[in-house]
């Protein structure tokens, strides 16, 4: 468990935490150059007794790296990150594998998984997720928060406001087969979501607790179902078949426009009198589109969830049983809201265009065992 500090001064917390519990040089505190040039100039200096390493400009988060760091790591009696999504993940990993205590601190509200179990790392080319341990506390500063680049906080209001089609994914799900998880989960997130935005300013700490309500959804649902659905799945094709177009790309902000075309998706279906089956993909189809290796993993559980909807679609009355949401945002609010926040809501934002969305949402259905919107248009 997590023990997460959010506030005002979660940094001076931290420093004073660090330095009553460790000696000097017993602590490993890995960083980027960004990341780390932008904690005050008194906090850099206390960290000095520790074992520092700055890393260069964007790492990568990949196995090699993270295996190499934890020799290094070696004989520490703790690891601290300073960063987001890389910089944590990476010593999460260390952490899990040298067996010692993992101090996070957060610099940006960009992304949902500083307290999750899993870190999510390049091995062979792919990004895999590996089971690893959460941090045992977590520093989220406002200040550091709010003074991170507006790109990483917009990736993080991204990965919040896909609540929406998250919502409406597992309303399809409970209708065709079983709820993926307890929907009470999103409750916290919906709250924090609420209090998001305004027309000028973006309340970072709102932003923090979605996003942190978020990933203990996750933790809680032993799943990534209540943060995952369609619009993920999405993103996860757009970056198998264009991994190029969407490298330069925060994960939140591919998610961003992956919400609002899943919401116009939804927005459509939901006007319809009945539901219908988007046709079954051919293995021969998949593979050519996935590989080889890809596709004979996938496709099995594919066919399966095909022939469970196949089944359970003449029985329902979707017309009257198709529920409607108070809270969902539908495509233009979810534009509106994005474009306040400053954003991406469009594929050309993201350096896609449409024909390619439409591409990557033909496969996306296939890549996890989840009924999303994504099975019917
Ligand atoms: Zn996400």
């Amino acid at each position: 468990m997590t023990q997460t500090i959010l506030g005002d001064d979660a940094l001076p917390q931290c420093i004073d935490f660090l330095l009553n519990r460790y000696a000097s040089d017993t602590l490993y505190v890995l960083s980027d150059h960004h990341c780390w040039q932008a904690l005050p100039q008194a906090s850099r200096a206390a960290l000095q007794m520790f074992h520092l390493n700055i890393l260069p400009e964007s790492p990568k988060a990949e196995m090699a790296l993270a295996q190499r760091l934890s020799i290094e790591a070696l004989h520490h009696h703790g690891i601290v990150s300073i960063g987001s999504g890389t910089l944590t993940d990476l010593a999460k990993y260390i952490s899990y594998h040298n067996k010692i205590p993992h101090i996070a601190v957060g610099t940006a509200a960009s992304m949902n998984g500083y307290v999750s179990a899993n870190a999510s790392l390049l091995e062979a080319g792919h990004k895999q997720s590996f089971a690893v341990k959460a941090p045992d506390f977590l520093f989220l500063d406002i200040q550091l928060l709010t003074a991170a680049h507006s790109r990483l906080t917009c990736a993080g209001v991204g990965d919040t406001l896909c609540r929406s089609t998250i919502l409406a994914d597992h309303a399809l799900a409970t209708l065709c087969h079983a709820p993926p998880f307890d929907l009470h989960l999103l409750q916290k997130v919906e709250y924090e979501e609420a209090a998001l935005s305004n027309r000028d300013t973006i309340n970072i700490k709102a932003l923090a607790n979605a996003l942190l309500a978020s990933g203990n959804a996750m933790k809680e649902a032993k799943s990534s179902a209540p943060a995952s659905q369609s619009e993920h799945m999405l993103v996860h094709a757009c970056e198998l078949l264009y991994p190029e177009a969407c490298a330069p790309y925060y994960h939140g902000e591919l998610v961003a426009v992956a919400t609002v075309i899943c919401a116009e998706l939804q927005d459509q279906l939901w006007h319809k009198s009945t539901l219908q089956l988007r046709p079954l993909l051919s293995y021969a189809e998949a593979s050519s589109v996935l590989g080889e290796t890809l596709t004979q993993s996938l496709y099995p559980s594919y066919v399966h969830k095909y022939q469970l909807l196949a089944e359970r679609l003449p029985s329902l009355q979707w017309k009257a049983q198709r529920p409607t949401f108070p809270n969902r945002l539908n495509a233009s609010q979810l534009v509106t809201k994005l474009q306040e926040c400053g954003c991406p809501a469009s594929p050309n934002e993201i350096g896609l265009t449409e024909a390619q969305i439409k591409a990557a949402s033909a496969i996306a259905r296939v890549t996890r065992d989840r009924i999303t919107i994504l099975d019917f248009c």
